[in-house]
């Protein structure tokens, strides 16, 4: 199995909703790690007939800022490692921070794929807020809300079509 999906970015953007939402109907959990992936959880996933594996990153405890930010560091590059395909997850509702701007630099340096998800588009109003996250540089911006599940079809088209 060879695709398997990453979702990284920082907490309370969405990513343990769309994990959720892509995985609910599948029961078997693949194999959740513990230690410096501690957090790190499998899940199958099928669109259009096409299985595949996703990985939701996150839920750190941390006792400082620093070692927080690093945690997610480390998640990212572990991603991409272990991921055939990254899903940058960042929330329409709060636009960029600087931990955002570190992790597409990361993400820029890779060669894996990398799909840019804005999360919490729930309207179409909110649609043109997340124009400011094409300054990552990494391509076209997915504008989903992980709550509704709309524009999420979209996204997995797309991310099929690189398997
Ligand atoms: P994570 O920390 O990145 O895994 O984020 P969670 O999936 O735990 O979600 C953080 C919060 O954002 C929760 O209160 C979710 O209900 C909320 N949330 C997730 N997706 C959406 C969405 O598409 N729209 C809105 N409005 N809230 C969302
Ligand atoms: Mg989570």
């Amino acid at each position: 199995m060879n695709n398997i999906i990453a979702i990284v970015g920082r907490p309370n953007v969405g990513k343990s909703t769309l994990f959720n939402r892509l995985t609910e109907s599948r029961k078997a959990i693949v194999d959740d790690m513990s230690g410096v992936t501690r957090d790190r959880h499998y899940g199958k996933a099928e669109w259009l007939n096409r299985e595949f594996i996703v990985i939701d990153t996150g839920g750190y405890v941390a006792n400082s800022e620093d070692v927080f930010e690093t945690a997610i560091r480390e998640q990212v590059v572990i991603a991409i490692e272990e991921a055939s395909i990254i899903i940058f997850m960042v929330d329409v509702t709060t636009g960029i921070t600087d931990l955002e701007d570190d992790i597409a630099n990361i993400l820029r340096r890779s060669k894996k794929p990398v799909f840019v998800v804005a999360n919490k588009v729930d309207n179409s109003m909110l649609v043109h807020e997340s124009a400011v996250f094409h300054s990552f540089g990494l391509g076209e911006i997915y504008n989903i809300s992980s709550m509704t599940g709309s524009g999420t079809g979209e996204l997995l088209d797309d991310i099929i079509a690189k398997f």
